[in-house]
């Protein structure tokens, strides 16, 4: 339509300009007008060529038309087929899918298992079948377990076979599986060669049109621009061409899409393969597992067979000897038997006239049993008695060694005094000063000799201890005292002599050598023990300390407190201290806790405790409380061991201040310590206990039945002798008032002196033996006037001696 106006509108300005010319001739009318028939005619002849053409284009356009119709439907029919394909592929998946293979593979595995734990079973049980002893047969059980064991082994194999059967089942459908698959892609490979071939073809086409379309534009200009206005309007066909290769490159990259899920699809189909094959390859060695196993079986049973047949072999030749050896055995008690019937009569007689004793045995053994069962109790009473009468002489021994114990003490003297010389130590030094001035009797263990100033001096005392002797030694002679506490005697135990000389040491010990102390404790311990059954033991312990006369206690919890001693308010005259601590005893354990809190509260309160427990009286108190079980009788026994303070002499001038006070109140202790022993030895109506706080407080530990026992520690040095010289006075002195009743009468004028006085040596014109010196029987009644009128008043700083 378009084309025709343009036309019309071309031609008619043409015609419009060529009127307007001049009016002419005829001729150029004529001219004009044939012109005119020709233009006409070539008008009616373009017309025609433009209708054909026209017609031509239209045709043109309608086979474009088709053709792009045909090429949607092809794109639609192909659309389909993808559709289809994708359906087939998914469908495939769905049979052929991992999950099927994933199940098959895992109920092979499942199978696989089953399989290795029967194998594992049978492994076992052949096992057990090797490890049973090869004995000789005793029956069929061993063929009645192989029969058990062949069975189990054709239903192995039966399960074998039908696994087997399985296996190929499931090999046949991976099979068929793997056929369809190939189908599937010979359909795929199809569909793209069809494509392919559509392709082709639409190109060939595209370029038959290109081709046609240039072959126009060839043409004439008028036909030019027939084929501008066609290539205008095939543009339209253009884009839908270009849409459809957009649509078809869609196509072919699902179609590459697909190829990929068919591709993985063959890997995984690979994969199921390869464990199909895997599988088979285990079951095949699962198999030869099981053959070697059912061979090795068939080895054991053949070889139990034979063993079984070879035991049977031999047993049967062992029971025909032994089957023998009883034929002849036979024969012979055969024999014997008839030779025994005659006995066996008689024993059966004999059985009868036994039967009817034990017929009468219950009633016989009745009787038997009562006269018995008296005469036990007629025992048992006569045991009770003697026991009673053994218990009772017991107690009467007991009775008698405790006399005899006091009398022994009393033999020995209620007051007894012993030496004990310390060794040489370090601390003497050496030269003149430190060399040994003390000797003793090698045939009297009661002598010393000391060698003062050139001079010898010899004393004698109950007993004297070298300095070879050891602890053990020393408390061998005390034990007797302790153990009299424990029947109710009090006990002081007093160690005296100058600083260094031992006291101490004697007491106290080390911890790897204790002294009397700890010993004495430890024997209480175990003589309450052995006593135990009939007395009931309490053993208490107090520690004080008196220094410049005032008390204080050593475990009490305010060691700085001062103590007071009072007359108990019972009336009874027993002295008490308030306050003082007593702790019960109850082990070696206990005594050394109370022992280390005692040293400590010392240790805190004093700076320098060697110099203050040299200035300072130490009390260890043991109490020792008795009930006998059986009487109910009381008894307390008190054990007093005393450290005294050092008896050296302060010198006249030198001292001064606190040092003087404590030198006089340890002369004054020691003096009334000395003063109360001689009042008790002489037995005077008074004992001035009260002059000391130490005398006061051991009053009823010194009065009455008490047992005193004095240690005078000796330092063996040259540079000592003098102290050593006045200790071992005191100690004689102490010892000599023990003597018969007249002479104890006789020396008590010479020794009722309170006066502190310093003693000359006695010995100043040496005797001839320390015997004759001091021996009781040396004329009693001339020696104190003897020895008083050597004394001379030397100073007050010193102890008195008694
Ligand atoms: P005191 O208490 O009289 O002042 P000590 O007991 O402290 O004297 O003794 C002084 C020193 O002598 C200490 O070192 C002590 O170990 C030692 N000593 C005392 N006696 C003996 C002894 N028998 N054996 C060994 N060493 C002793
Ligand atoms: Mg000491």
């Amino acid at each position: 339509m378009n084309v025709e106006k343009t036309g019309g509108r071309l031609f008619g300005s043409g015609r419009c300009s060529s009127l307007a010319g001049p009016p002419g001739a005829a001729p150029m009318v004529h001219r004009m007008v044939e012109a005119m028939s020709q233009l006409q005619e070539e008008k009616a002849r373009l017309q025609e060529e433009l209708a054909a053409l026209q017609e031509r284009l239209a045709l043109r356009d309608s086979d474009q038309q088709a053709t792009s119709t045909q090429l949607q439907n092809q794109v639609e029919n192909l659309k389909e087929k993808l559709i289809s394909q994708a359906q087939e592929v998914s469908r495939l998946r769905s049979e052929l899918g991992g999950t099927d293979l994933e199940k098959h593979r895992d109920l092979l595995m499942v199978e696989n298992e089953r399989l290795r734990q029967e194998m594992r079973r049978f492994e076992a049980e052949l096992q057990e079948l090797r490890a049973k002893p090869v004995a000789p047969c005793t029956g069929c059980e061993h063929s009645q377990e192989s029969a058990q064991l062949r069975d189990k082994l054709s239903q192995l194999q039966l399960e074998v076979v039908e696994n087997k059967g399985m296996l190929s089942e499931l090999n046949l459908e991976v099979q068929q599986k793997t056929d369809r698959l190939a189908e599937v892609e010979l359909r795929l490979k199809d569909c793209l060669a069809e494509k392919a071939q559509e392709e082709e073809r639409l190109s060939r086409r595209l370029r038959d049109s290109h081709e046609t379309i240039a072959s126009l534009r060839a043409q004439s200009p008028p036909i030019k621009y027939v084929i501008k206005t066609v290539e205008v309007e095939s543009s339209k066909t253009k884009q839908a061409l270009s849409e459809s290769q957009a649509r078809n490159q869609h196509l072919q990259e699902q179609v590459a899409m697909q190829r990929q899920v068919l591709k993985e699809m063959e890997q995984q189909l690979q994969s199921s393969h390869q464990l199909t094959a895997q599988l088979r390859a285990q079951i095949a060695m699962y198999e030869s597992e099981l053959e070697r196993a059912h061979g090795q079986m068939l080895e054991e049973m053949q070889s139990l067979e034979e063993d079984k047949n070879r035991a049977i072999e031999e047993a049967f030749a062992r029971a025909q000897v032994e089957m023998k050896a009883v034929h002849e055995n036979l024969a012979g008690v055969r024999t014997n038997l008839l030779t025994l019937q005659p006995a066996l009569r008689t024993l059966t007689n004999d059985y009868n006239g036994l039967k009817r004793q034990v017929r009468g045995f219950p009633l016989l053994l009745q009787e038997a049993l009562k006269s018995v069962k008296a005469e036990i109790g007629q025992a048992i009473e006569e045991v009770n008695s003697n026991n009673q009468e053994l218990l009772r002489k017991y107690r009467r021994e007991l009775q008698l060694r405790k006399k005899c114990h006091n009398e022994l003490v009393r033999l020995k003297g209620n007051i007894r005094v012993i030496a004990r010389v310390r060794p040489v130590t370090k601390e003497d030094g050496e030269g003149p000063e430190a060399t040994n001035a003390v000797t003793f009797d090698a045939d009297d263990d009661s002598i010393i000799h000391l060698l003062h100033k050139g001079k010898p001096v010899s004393f004698e005392l109950d007993k004297v201890f070298s300095p070879r002797a050891s602890q053990q030694d020393v408390f061998q002679e005390v034990q007797a005292l302790i153990t009299s506490c424990i029947d109710g005697f009090n006990v002081c135990i007093f160690a005296y002599g100058q600083t260094g000389a031992g006291k101490t040491y004697t007491m106290e010990g080390t911890p790897e050598n204790p002294g009397i102390n700890q010993r004495a404790l430890q024997l209480l311990f175990s003589e309450v023990q052995e006593k135990a059954s009939d007395w009931d033991y309490t053993i208490t312990v107090s520690a004080a300390e008196i220094y410049n006369e005032v008390l204080r206690d050593l475990l009490g919890q305010e060691p700085q407190e001062k103590l007071e001693i009072r007359l108990c308010p019972d009336g009874s005259g027993q002295l008490y201290v308030p306050g003082l601590t007593e702790f019960r005893v109850q082990s070696v354990e206990d005594i050394n806790k109370v022992f280390e809190f005692g040293h400590t509260n010392r240790t805190t309160e004093f700076t320098n405790l060697n110099e203050h427990s040299s200035r300072s009286h130490a009390l260890l108190i043991v109490t020792v409380r008795g009930v006998d079980c059986s009487t109910g009788l009381r008894t307390t026994g008190k054990l007093n061991l005393v450290d005294l303070a050092g008896s050296e002499r302060v010198g006249k001038s030198g001292a001064e201040g606190s040092r003087l006070r404590e030198a006089q109140h340890i002369n004054k202790s020691l003096s009334a310590l000395g003063d109360v022993i001689a009042a008790l030895r002489s037995r005077q109506g008074h004992v001035p206990f009260r002059n000391s706080k130490l005398t006061y407080l051991l009053q009823d530990s010194l009065s009455g039945d008490s047992k005193t026992l004095m240690v005078v520690q000796v330092s063996p040095v040259e540079k000592n002798t003098s102290e050593t010289l006045y200790s071992l006075k005191f100690a004689e002195r102490v010892r000599s008032v023990e003597l018969g009743p007249g002479s104890r009468r006789a020396e008590l004028g010479s020794w009722s002196s309170q006066e502190h006085l310093e003693w000359e040596p006695a010995c100043q014109t040496p005797q001839p033996s320390a015997r004759a010196h001091s021996a009781p029987s040396s004329g009693t009644t001339s020696r104190p006037g003897s020895i008083r009128r050597k004394l001379q008043p030397l100073g007050k700083s010193r102890p008195v001696p008694v």
